[in-house]
């Protein structure tokens, strides 16, 4: 489970091009082994695309509120119960 909340983190900012090559190398090996943030990453990807194809450049901000909630779910099934 080692590196997931730094690849989610960092997701966001890879779909944006704001991160470093090094930084973005880092994640894609991250995404050869972890499903769960190949799903977020494919997830996030796909809907840039639909966002663009409709040429919106301002994304409601409760669409991303709900993409955090649900990758928060997410990494919170990870966690052993307490
Ligand atoms: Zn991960």
């Amino acid at each position: 489970m080692s590196g997931c909340d730094h690849a989610v983190e960092y997701i966001y900012q890879y779909l944006d091009e704001e991160i470093s090559f090094f930084r973005k190398s880092r994640i894609r090996m991250h995404l050869r082994y972890c499903s769960n943030c190949t799903d977020a990453f494919e997830f996030e990807h796909k809907l840039k695309d639909v966002i663009r194809d409709r040429g919106r450049s301002d994304p409601p901000p409760e669409l991303f509120d709900t993409l955090r909630a649900l990758i928060e779910e997410e990494r919170q099934k990870d966690e052993p119960g307490i």
